[in-house]
């Protein structure tokens, strides 16, 4: 039986709906074996989702997910795999672009606020779990609770997404601070749900050129959100660039995902798994 891995996924300490110790129990229940927790810019949950995982004997891996800068504005997130999360520059980098986080939701409140959604700062503070790490997911939280759409993908759609009257432009880590830091902690840096960037195929591919050159190995070849066509796309990839490959849920909790923990389809067989790369 090919190994249930599942890399990437978040916990309240970021925008997940799950505490770490809940979100490695259902892991365990969905079959999956091995785990890594990937919080937005956060290690925060690793201790108590390791601890965790160990009670029930469950394969568990540090993760998180940086929030980088490319381009011409564009927001794209790279995975950490299997790092020291003690390592000094992780932490403090990690530190630094939690730190922007707070000026930057006072910015959405004053744009939605313009839009018609008054109190959403305070409103999407009552979601948050770790108050360093306010996110759209939670003013998005908010509005459907405010009755403005039916759920969170909608609010997206309609208000937070790119271009949209909630969206304020930030400045996040860079692509090679951002790898050199889970680098230099041990770990692997993969490109997380290479799917979900609107980025033109030539932006992509110099996206995939630029990660490597700055050091990194891995790319989620499936991901949650992937259809077959993208999950053959970035088999392609993996292959061509020399890429590791990282299956991954990308799950935040019940309702509010594509897909639930482990339920993913398998990688391509002909490709190296990026777990076979610490064995
Ligand atoms: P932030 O880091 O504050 O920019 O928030 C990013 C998070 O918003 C992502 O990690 C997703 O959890 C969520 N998100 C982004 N786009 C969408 C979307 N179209 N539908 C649902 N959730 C989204
Ligand atoms: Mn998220
Ligand atoms: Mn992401
Ligand atoms: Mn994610």
């Amino acid at each position: 039986m090919p190994k249930n891995a599942d890399l990437h996924c978040h916990s309240i300490v970021s925008d997940g709906l799950l505490a770490p110790a809940v979100l490695v129990e259902r892991a365990r229940t969905n079959g999956v074996d091995l785990l890594a927790l990937t919080d937005h810019d956060e290690i925060g949950g690793l201790d108590e989702a390791r601890a965790a995982a160990a009670a029930v004997g469950l394969g568990f891996i540090n993760g998180v997910e940086i929030s980088v800068s490319w381009g011409d504005d564009q927001t794209v997130h790279i995975v950490g795999l299997n790092f020291d999360h003690h390592h000094a520059d992780l932490v403090t980098g990690l530190a630094r672009v939690r730190s922007g986080r707070d000026a930057r939701a006072g910015l959405m409140a004053e744009e939605l606020a313009k839009a018609g959604i008054d109190g959403a700062y305070a409103g999407a503070l009552k979601y948050v779990g770790n108050p360093a790490l306010i996110s759209r997911s939670h003013f998005a939280r908010y509005i459907v609770e405010r009755g403005f759409a039916p759920d969170v993908k909608t609010v997206f759609d309609h208000w937070l997404a790119k271009g949209k009257p909630g969206y304020v432009s930030h400045a996040w880590a860079d692509l090679q601070d951002a790898v050199n830091w889970i680098r230099d902690a041990g770990g692997i840096a993969v490109i997380a749900h290479p799917g979900r960037y609107r980025l033109t195929s030539a932006e992509r591919r110099a996206l995939y050129a630029a990660f490597k050159d700055c050091g990194g190995q891995g790319i989620e070849v499936v991901s949650g959100s992937s259809n077959e066509t993208e999950i053959r796309e970035f088999a392609g990839i993996a292959r061509e660039f020399g890429f590791l490959a990282s299956r991954a849920s990308d799950f935040h909790g019940p309702g509010e995902s594509y897909i639930d923990l482990g339920r993913m389809v398998q990688l391509p067989a002909d490709l190296k798994p990026v777990w076979e790369a610490w064995n």
